[in-house]
């Protein structure tokens, strides 16, 4: 009897809050904060006064949202986001991997047939032929006869492109050029585009300072800078940061930028434009257009500085004015209304290890050549002949097909497992019947491309460069990200602490808009109330 309630309760209790709103939004916007931590939404909390205070106060707030597959990187965590399902699935099982057939690493979104648009760059030659299954934003196209618009932004190909998936308009991302594609999504870029391209160089935004936003007694007592990167072009890892200096540093004209927060800041210039000169939102539709964007910029401070750092909290605080200036936007000229915006990251990161540890936490450090030489001895001493081992990469051992590879599989696992800094280790047949959480973080994270034997470090343990931090891992600092909903839609805002994964927000995007899921779907519709 008690069932049969529970089960009539949750019957109501589902239809009442998935259904469907009276006014479908006109316009999706959906953000990705590269590298963003759940717990940055609290922990500079009293700091924020623009988007993030307006998503805190008004939005549909996922506190237990976390990633379901390892290794937890950029493409990856994006697929996942746009496809709502595991890299086992969407074939993007990380942002380069190994081909053992031509002893070659490919990058996740290479295609040798596309040509570059907008640049002469190699690295323009993208597409999305790779990603095995549907995204909602193909769906979404397909249900609409195209008549939908979407367009994804963000610094890196990765973050655009997996938005955009196989029938968006378009994906651009920054390259020295300004925001380029590839001829996949178009032969040339827009008017408007190649004129912002003009007026918006990285360059003009390199000039001035960039120092504390607020005063500096707002921002944690920080213990030393030791374990920051210093750019090129600084002496110091420390506010202010003579932009132009670090522009002239750069021979590469774009990555010192993009570690700033004028990274983010031409995302959100651009971000405006395509809304002015697209129309985004004000199409006479039954479908919506899409806007997605992803900032990149707090990626590349975070693996530079680390999670702790002024710089880190900083470009937070600076995004957290960008968004509302999107907000703004957003209610004067869509309608607030009309539009819905979901927020989530790609991934977290790890603490420092070596300032973690001075802290008093229990976390190491290692240097990623010295590791893989000392597990390859490992597993020479084992009896493995060297020619056998042909790569490391994604915390994965590739080994060479042979006879005995089943036995060498077990081997290689066991001499790993004798490494002091290896917390675990499995054969890829493991991986696929072990019901150990972990083991199958590792199972949806890969596919038969993947490498034979998968280990992972203790927790908090990075192997990376001594200064900054990295990601990739199955723990929680790697898999557990925000997740929030926020439009007029959704009525009064909530907080859900029941845990859900990334994968959950494709299927519940899918059943606001009335499409079909992604191809690959297994996430779960969120309990979002809908006016
Ligand atoms: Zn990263």
């Amino acid at each position: 009897m008690k069932k049969a309630l529970q089960f009539i309760f949750t019957f109501i209790a589902s239809i009442t809050l998935m259904a469907q709103p009276k006014t479908a939004p006109k316009l999706v916007v959906s953000i990705v904060v590269d590298q963003m931590r759940a717990d940055y939404l609290t922990r500079f909390s009293d700091l924020y006064q623009g988007g993030f205070k307006t998503l805190l106060e008004n939005g549909e707030i996922f506190w237990n949202a976390h990633y379901t597959h390892s290794p937890t990187y950029t493409a990856p965590g994006h697929a996942s986001i746009y496809t709502g399902t595991d890299p086992r699935f969407h074939g993007i099982i990380a942002n380069d991997w190994y081909v053992a057939e031509n002893g070659k690493t490919t990058y996740c979104l290479e295609d040798e047939n596309t040509s570059p648009v907008g640049t002469k760059s190699k690295y323009a030659k993208r597409s999305p032929k790779n990603i095995l299954s549907t995204t909602w934003t193909d769906e979404l196209e397909w249900a609409s006869n195209k008549k939908s618009k979407v367009f994804a932004f963000s610094l890196k190909d990765r973050g655009a492109i997996c938005a955009a998936g196989h029938y968006g308009d378009a994906a651009f991302w920054l390259d020295k050029s300004g925001f380029v594609s590839s001829n996949y999504y178009m032969s040339s870029l827009p008017k408007w585009l190649q004129n912002f391209n003009k007026t918006n160089n990285i360059k003009s935004y390199m000039s001035g300072e960039w120092d504390y936003l607020i005063n500096k007694k707002n921002y944690p007592k920080l213990l030393s800078t030791e374990f920051e990167r210093i750019p090129r072009g600084a002496r110091k890892a420390d506010f202010p940061y003579n932009l132009s200096l670090l522009y002239k540093a750069d021979t590469t004209e774009i990555e010192a930028f993009k570690s700033t927060p004028k990274g983010n800041q031409i995302l959100l210039d651009v971000a405006l434009k395509v809304l002015d000169m697209e129309k985004l939102g004000k199409h006479n539709n039954r479908f919506p257009d899409v806007l997605a964007l992803s900032f990149s910029a707090t990626d590349y401070i975070g693996h530079s500085t680390g999670i702790r750092s002024h710089e880190t909290i900083d470009m937070y605080l600076r995004l957290d004015r960008q968004l509302d200036t999107l907000f703004h936007y957003l209610n004067e000229n869509v309608g607030e209304d009309n539009f819905i915006v979901v927020l989530t990251a790609d991934h977290g990161a790890a603490d420092n290890p070596s300032q973690a540890k001075i802290d008093g936490m229990p976390t190491d450090w290692m240097a990623p050549a010295d590791l893989e030489s000392e597990f390859r001895e490992l597993i020479i001493t084992a009896g493995i002949p060297s020619k056998f081992i042909l790569n490391f990469s994604n915390d994965q051992v590739y080994l060479q097909e042979n006879d005995s590879l089943k036995n060498m599989e077990k081997i290689v696992r066991d001499a790993l497992l004798k490494h002091p800094k290896i917390a675990e280790a499995w054969t890829k047949e493991e991986i696929r019947n072990s019901p150990d959480p972990f083991a199958k973080l590792r199972r949806n994270g890969s596919n038969k491309s993947s490498g034979q034997v998968f280990y992972a470090l203790y927790p908090g343990s990075i192997a990376y460069y001594k200064t900054g931090t990295t990601h990739g891992s199955g723990y929680t600092y790697d898999t557990h990200v925000p997740v929030i909903f926020y439009g007029k839609i959704f009525g009064s805002s909530q907080n859900h602490i029941e845990r859900i994964n990334i994968k959950d927000i494709a299927p519940t995007l899918s059943k606001i808009l009335g499409i079909a899921q992604p191809s690959a779907c297994n996430g779960n519709i969120l309990p979002l109330p809908i006016n």
